[in-house]
């Protein structure tokens, strides 16, 4: 299963943030856990499509958390959905969307399944199938609000099949007896036993979804034991008292129902829009549990880490620093060129011009590396160039200290760096880059 924040902020949208949503990602199914506005456009850029959306989880009727319900149910109309969508969420949200359709007049070519949840319940099962359920419970903010735990059942061992043959079990009908831990009688009047020749059942994964509210026993049995839990944080600690009198939790609280669900991931999100600096809050949370990330909107989390690996492509050029000419050119006639550049350049030509300042300390990462010798004339012969420094595309790259945002940008920075890399290494001792990821900087561990 994979986990991808979709909106973190709480309350207001900031610039950077948008209204909270949740998706999770499993078997080619999504299931979304709230749905503010623009909830379905991050769900784009996330690279999720809204058609495998399988159902929806509402947890209250704060506006926040469900205004981009509507939004979403007409794209699903207007993509001419066929597939039964199930909406679960407190009483009342059958109300609200047939209202809302009968007002705009609009009929939907699509079921929805209502799953709703009563005031009074003090846990539902909301959502069942062959292979996972989903569970609710009320939590403690100021209006009635659901937590949400989605558990995956448990899979049948996995079968030893030299063993098996060494048996002579051979019919598909046999395996599925053992695999469901039925014993079988072979030919002979040998009886196998399951345990045999099936491995210890493999426990599902698990995620929950609690947010918003204070502190409660219900969080914590919604998060027992969970792979992630995606709890809220919408303060920190100074704002105690603040959090107490809105239902909400400080990151500390989070840290708390982690460490007793002892689940095994911890991530925060619905960050009060105060906080510019999301630091404080993880700091807060690690003292107290240290798995725990900071959710960052589109960035994907795996409930297994192990699927992890091989899927984050490094976000640096790896050269292979050994060939004598790196075979890193193919990257020249890529990309568009810019007006800087008229007539774009001939591979291998060593009079081009450079595109951007490289001055002193103010290149930076591995760039340090290579401060002496060709480096600088290069430099130099940069800085004579006049019509070069005064272009106004490139003006807006020049002021920003740490380049590295803008090195990847189609402007041309690319097809510079690669060549003169190229020309560079050709001099240099052996160096290996260890490959980097964009988010290695703050939220992993
Ligand atoms: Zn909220």
């Amino acid at each position: 299963m994979i986990v991808v924040p979709l909106g973190i902020a709480s309350a207001t949208p900031t610039a950077i943030r948008h209204l909270p949503s949740v998706a999770l990602w499993r078997e080619g199914s999504v299931f979304l856990f709230d749905c503010g506005e623009n909830a379905q456009m991050c769900m784009l850029q996330a690279g999720l499509k809204r058609s495998k959306i399988d159902s929806i989880f509402i947890t209250h009727f704060d506006v926040d958390h469900y205004s981009g319900l509507m939004g979403l149910i007409s794209t699903l109309q207007l993509q001419r959905r066929d597939k039964t969508l199930n909406l679960v969420g407190p009483k009342g949200i059958k109300e609200f969307v047939e209202w809302n359709l009968s007002f705009s007049g609009v009929e939907i070519s699509f079921d929805i399944n209502f799953v709703e949840v009563e005031e009074k319940a003090t846990e539902a099962k909301v959502l069942e199938t062959e292979d996972y359920y989903v569970e609710a419970r009320p939590l403690k903010h100021k209006k009635f609000c659901l937590g949400y735990r989605f558990q995956e059942k448990d899979k049948p061992g996995k079968v030893d099949a030299e063993k098996a043959a060494q048996l002579g079990i051979t019919e598909d009908e046999q395996f599925k007896q053992l695999k469901s831990g039925q014993n079988i009688t072979l030919e002979d009047d040998t009886v196998v036993e399951s345990y045999e020749i099936v491995g210890h059942p493999r426990p599902g994964d698990s995620f929950a979804y609690v947010t918003d509210t204070e502190y409660c026993p219900n969080a914590v049995k919604l998060a027992m034991n969970t792979n992630i839990l995606y709890h809220e944080a919408t303060f920190s600690n100074q704002l105690a008292d603040k959090a107490k009198e809105t239902g909400h939790s400080t990151a500390a609280d989070a840290a708390r129902v982690a460490t007793e669900a002892q689940t095994k991931l911890l991530v925060i999100g619905h960050f009060s829009a105060r906080y510019t600096n999301l630091h404080v809050l993880l700091k807060e949370a690690r003292d107290a549990f240290y798995p725990t990330w900071l959710a960052q909107e589109l960035r994907p989390i795996f409930t297994d880490p192990i699927h992890e690996r091989g899927i984050l492509s490094p976000k640096v050029d790896l050269i292979d620093l050994t060939m004598k000419k790196p075979n890193s050119r193919q990257g020249y006639s890529k990309g568009p060129r810019s007006g800087g550049r008229p007539g774009g350049r001939p591979s291998g030509n060593k009079n081009f011009r450079p595109r951007k300042g490289r001055d002193g300390a103010g290149s930076g990462g591995n760039r340090g590396n290579y401060h002496s010798g060709g480096y600088q004339q290069r430099n130099d012969r940069y800085r004579q160039d006049g019509g070069y420094r005064g272009s106004s595309q490139n003006s807006g790259y020049r002021g920003s200290s740490q380049e590295r945002g803008y090195r990847g940008s189609s402007q041309g920075g690319r097809d510079y760096s690669n060549s003169d890399r190229n020309n560079r290494y050709e001099d240099k001792p052996n160096k290996s880059i260890t490959p980097r990821t964009g988010y290695d900087d703050f939220d992993r561990f």
